[in-house]
């Protein structure tokens, strides 16, 4: 079995007490590699490389970052299937979703930010006093990026490539239910001799690794995104420290579905938003409200759709329900499917584990659940599941459904499904969530905020907005 490493000062080391743990596959239920169980020592040791090799990285002409950062794209793209396959076994997820989507869009993260680094710019105001101010944005210095499971490399290099791009150095914390593919692209940046100590990953447990990055004096911020309740453990370490934040956060988001919608985009595009990834996206929908005249109707055909999805072996192309992350995961959905019976609520469809023969019969997955009858302040409608659970509820008007989007603490993303313009941009206006979609899901310009309000999150991720948060601004005002 595999032993993941550690990347410190661009070479793959051991952690420092010699610790592992077993990284699991959730398709089979059994152990497939080890995963180091570093500790502050680790920590310290990558936040000292980035340290050192910040004045060199910082005060490299942007070209050439980009040109290492485009470099890193190049070699994502030439190890796609076998990033692919690893994200698959680490995740679960169904193969062609890790091979379509996820690993080219790890690669173009990198190719985005190399562009971002030479097109950033700063502003200036003149005054009519004779002086001008112009606005320095120099890097911070060492950063800190933590992410989660559900996206490993899509969402590591979401963080890492912005944060290189504006003359950071970086120690980054991947997932350690995940932490195969961070490994690769650790193997990837050996291989190109990228700079030594310019990017550092180090592998953990969000209390044995998280904590002490967060912590860390020479940690100038942290770019986090992963589930509320560690973001606010973050905020509350961070904060005393006064120490950059960007925090992404878990959702609940609503779907809203009017009966003059597009029917056969909406249908297809909700099935994706409900269960793509066994439901594991912060941004899937999971509270349908659908207009009472095509209530019937939109819950039959659904149902219908998701009985009809095939769960499977994940790293079968034909599979489009694998299983979910880990053991852990399994038992939380499942219990929240219980939760939502006793509530009243009736179950459709799924709402079972699901065993799949051979080579997964131990493996973690859940049939797509179609749940309604649930009313807006039961757990189910409040609480992120975060699995292949959605309810769906009917309503009369454009103001109960602004209500019902808007009643849960969360505020992330959602959907509204209509071809009345006029009724969308009005929604969307009165919507609380960082983002709103018309007629369509995960269309994603990388250029645009991304993030949440409420408990979904703290600043905007993403163009510039991710370059202006790894940056520090200094005015400089000239009088002449
Ligand atoms: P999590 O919060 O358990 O863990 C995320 C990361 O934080 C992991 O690397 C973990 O080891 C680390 N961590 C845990 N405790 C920590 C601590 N006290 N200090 C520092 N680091 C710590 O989240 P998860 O279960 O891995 O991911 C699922 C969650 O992520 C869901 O809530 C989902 O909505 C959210 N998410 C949000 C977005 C977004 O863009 N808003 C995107 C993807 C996932």
């Amino acid at each position: 079995m595999q032993d993941i490493q550690n990347y410190i000062d661009g070479k793959l080391v051991a952690p420092s007490r010699g610790k592992y743990r077993e990284n699991m596959e959730p398709a089979t239920g059994m152990p497939w590699s080890r995963v180091p169980e570093s500790s502050a020592m680790d920590v310290d040791s990558a936040v000292t490389a980035a340290k050192k090799a910040f004045p060199d990285w910082s005060a490299m002409p942007a070209e050439e970052r980009a040109h290492w950062l485009s470099r890193l794209a190049d070699s994502i793209d030439r190890h796609a299937e076998k990033l692919a396959e690893a994200e698959t076994r680490d995740t679960g997820k169904p193969i062609r979703l890790a091979r379509d989507v996820e690993i080219p869009r790890a690669a173009r993260n990198f190719r985005f930010y190399a562009a971002a680094a030479t097109q950033f710019f700063s502003e200036s105001h003149a005054m009519e006093n004779d002086a001008i101010n112009y606005t320095l944005r120099q890097p911070l210095g060492v950063v800190g990026c933590i992410s989660p499971w559900n996206l490993p490399l899509y969402l590591f290099t979401w963080k890492v490539a912005p944060a290189l791009a504006a003359g950071n150095c970086v120690v980054s914390k991947p997932s350690e239910v995940t932490p195969m593919t961070a490994y690769l692209f650790s193997e990837i940046c050996r291989d190109i001799d990228f700079p030594a100590g310019v990017l550092n990953v180090v592998h953990g447990t969000g209390l044995s690794v998280g904590v002490p990055l967060v912590e860390h004096a020479n940690i100038k911020a942290v770019s986090f995104t992963g589930g509320t309740r560690t973001g606010a453990d973050i905020a509350a370490r961070a904060a005393p420290r006064f120490k950059k934040l960007s925090l992404e956060l878990g959702g609940k988001n609503p779907n809203i579905i009017f009966a003059d919608c597009d029917w056969e985009t909406m249908l297809a595009t909700t099935l994706r938003s409900s269960f793509s990834n066994q439901g594991q996206i912060c941004l899937c929908g999971s509270r349908i409200y659908v207009e009472s005249k095509v209530y019937e109707r939109f819950v039959a055909e659904l149902v219908q759709r998701a009985k009809a999805m095939r769960i499977g072996d994940p790293m079968e192309d034909a599979t489009e329900q694998g299983a979910v992350v880990s053991q852990q995961q399994h038992e939380k959905i499942l219990g929240c499917i219980t939760s939502a019976r006793e509530d009243g609520g009736e179950i459709h469809c799924g709402g079972e584990p699901v065993t799949v023969a051979g080579r997964c019969e131990n493996g973690w997955f859940i049939a797509p659940t179609v749940i309604t009858g649930l009313g807006p302040d039961c757990r189910t409608n409040q609480e992120e599941i975060f699995g292949p659970v959605v309810t769906v509820t009917p309503f009369e008007s454009e103001d109960e459904v602004l209500q019902l989007a808007n009643g849960t603490e969360y505020g992330l993303a959602a959907s509204i499904w209509s071809q009345n313009i006029s009724r969308c941009h009005r929604l969307a206006k009165g919507i609380e969530s960082g983002l709103v979609w018309v007629n369509t899901w995960m269309l994603r310009d990388l250029r645009t905020p991304m993030g949440g309000m409420k408990q979904s999150g703290m600043g905007r991720e993403g163009g510039f907005d991710s370059m202006r948060f790894f940056t520090e601004a200094k005015n400089v005002c000239i009088k002449y």
